[in-house]
């Protein structure tokens, strides 16, 4: 058996602004736009609520991919041009498919105390499906994994042999894991992996990681061994690599750039494609792409 890769790519955040909330964008990195089908993981907060400046992010569109909010702290509300409208809170899953397109609007102005900290990831769709119709599912309940020293809530697809009820047409998984020490991980070996920190650092294979930073560690592993420092949170996401090169741009994954300047158009025109979205919250509106003069 040939031995696995070692861990080569420790990468930190690129801090941005999305909504005047400060955020840590993971992924893409500059040399790294997927993990399986993962493509995008911004991790805002903690921060404390401010009622002057809330965390909101008015009616916007998607296209070809789906949206995978997970809060640690704080709540939102979540509505579509599906109709639907959900309050979020710790603990659950919004999973939001945009397929060929999907409008919404996320809302914390009903917060006036307390602390915003959550994550927000992209999982890029198929060509099977990217095409298709938007959805839209709350998981109120996800399963939990005891590990040595911790344990393991199971966000998308299925770890250690427990699988959550949200799963999607791509082979991959997403587990949050809470721990302190010593830790091995059963892994896929058809799956690539990657490890964001959210809180407390670990080390791996003679790396560290530290909160807000990113590490890739390939594919062909059975297992894992991390040494968390005391009471680490840390995401594993991983999945079968992805079957595409995908172009991201604003708020679209597609294919080219004329997929994107078509999306763009018809975000412009108001068109049906997207739908009106029910909030009070004022629309965005898209920014001029780049590679157009
Ligand atoms: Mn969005």
């Amino acid at each position: 058996m040939t031995s696995p890769p070692s861990v080569t790519e420790v990468s930190s955040s690129r801090l941005t602004d999305v909504g005047g909330l400060t955020v840590h964008r993971a992924l893409p990195t500059r040399g790294r736009r997927t993990v399986g089908a993962w493509c995008f993981l911004d991790r805002f907060g903690p921060v404390a609520v401010d009622p002057e400046r809330t965390a909101t992010i008015g009616p916007h569109p998607h296209i070809g991919l789906h949206t995978v909010t997970w809060l640690l702290e704080g709540e939102m509300l979540h509505t579509d041009s599906l109709g639907s409208e959900q309050l979020i809170r710790p603990g659950q899953l919004n999973l939001m498919t945009a397929g060929n397109g999907i409008a919404h609007a996320e809302d914390a102005r009903h917060l006036r105390s307390g602390r915003m900290n959550g994550v927000q990831f992209w999982v890029a769709q198929p060509e099977a499906t990217r095409h298709g119709a938007p959805s839209f599912a709350h998981h109120g309940d996800l399963p939990h994994v005891d590990l040595r020293n911790g344990h393991a809530t199971v966000l998308l697809g299925s770890f250690d042999g427990v699988q959550s009820p949200a799963q999607l047409d791509s082979n991959l998984v997403g587990i949050d894991v809470t721990a302190h020490g010593p830790l091995d991980l059963p892994l896929n070996p058809q799956f690539e992996y990657a490890i964001a920190a959210l809180h407390g650092s670990l080390r791996c294979e003679g790396a560290t990681l530290s909160t807000d930073e990113f590490m890739y560690l390939g594919a062909e592993r059975e297992q894992i061994h991390l040494d968390l420092t005391q009471e680490a949170r840390i995401l594993v996401l991983g999945g079968v690599p992805f079957e595409a090169d995908i172009v991201m741009w604003w708020n679209f994954v597609a294919r080219d750039r004329k997929e994107m300047e078509t999306a763009k158009a018809d975000w412009d025109a108001g068109s049906e494609r997207f739908g009106p979205v029910a909030t009070t919250l004022p629309r965005i509106e898209a920014p001029h792409p780049f590679w157009l003069i």
